[in-house]
């Protein structure tokens, strides 16, 4: 992945994609002061940019560290990582992370560093899987309590657990893995939000310990503009087969249905039918929609 052609941005500067290269003594990879983020263009325009660069900031500042670029001044570079790269539709992921002048877990006087590159990524997961819903294991790590870590920033440190659920998830023929939080509820998958639906209404859990997606905070309005009620609350995994659909939110993964998680079987229907198109019509360019 490291060797494509491409131009990388990186602190202020495209560079090609080989050479957007940082040093093995960098705090980010030692002691995980690192935080990114995950967005999508679409017909050339990225969906909620403004949004993604303000969660980078924020996550940073979460982590004690500040991004030495603006809102504006990140959203510009997006573009123009965009523009050059030659596409239209493509992933995006900024990432900022303590550089390598100091070594010890104090590192105050580290440089912060700002990459961002993008590549084409056309859905999370196979298309004709995503249309009879996917299955997804339960995972073993649970989401750490708000008071044991920065549950709120898009860390890169948060994902090491979700990395070894997926890891193991895979291995059983599964496409991903459901966590539960530090109090047993459910919680998200290990780089998506999860949905219910149960007579006419949508529920999700609670975002108090988790990333509060910003296609889940987008889905929710969509639902609403519907007429859907939902329902934002503590779901234990005993109503797991209580629901007659389910389905995942994220960035990369859209709004994708799934079929079974463990033991428990649903039927992707018409709701998150309608709640898939709602998402592809809302993500067009502005420009373009009608
Ligand atoms: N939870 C986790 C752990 C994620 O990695 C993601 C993807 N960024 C999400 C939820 C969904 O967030 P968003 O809708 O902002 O992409």
């Amino acid at each position: 992945f490291d060797q494509r052609d491409g131009w990388i941005w990186y602190d202020g500067q495209l560079v090609p994609w080989k050479d957007a290269q940082l040093h093995v003594l960098s705090h980010g990879l030692h002691y995980g002061s690192s935080v990114f983020e995950g967005e999508r263009a679409y017909g050339g325009e990225i969906f909620k940019s403004t949004e993604h660069s303000e969660r980078l900031k924020k996550s940073a500042q979460i982590l004690d560290f500040e991004i030495p670029y603006s809102v504006a001044e990140i959203d510009a570079a997006k573009r123009l990582v965009l523009e050059k790269s030659g596409m239209k539709d493509a992933y995006l992921r900024p990432v900022a992370w303590r550089g390598s002048e100091m070594m010890g877990v104090a590192a105050q006087a580290n440089k912060i560093h700002l990459a961002i590159a993008a590549w084409e990524w056309p859905s999370y997961f196979d298309p004709a899987e995503k249309m009879k819903g996917i299955r997804i294991d339960m995972a073993e790590y649970r989401r750490p309590d708000p008071a044991t870590a920065p549950s709120a920033a898009k860390a890169a440190g948060l994902y090491m657990i979700c990395t070894i659920s997926k890891h193991k998830a895979e291995r059983k023929g599964y496409a991903d893995a459901l966590m539960l939080d530090w109090q047993g509820r459910v919680a998200e998958c290990t780089g998506a939000n999860v949905f219910f639906i149960r007579d006419g209404i949508v529920h999700t859990p609670i975002a108090d310990c988790f990333l509060d997606g910003i296609t889940r905070r987008t889905v929710i309005d969509l639902a609403k503009r519907r007429g859907f009620e939902v329902a934002e609350r503590r779901i234990m995994p005993d109503e797991l087969p209580s629901f007659n659909e389910c389905f995942i939110t994220g960035t990369a993964a859209e709004v994708t249905p799934v079929s079974e998680i463990g033991p428990h079987k649903y039927q992707p229907g018409n709701m998150t039918k309608v709640l898939m198109d709602d998402y592809s019509a809302e993500v067009q360019p502005k420009s373009k929609a009608a």
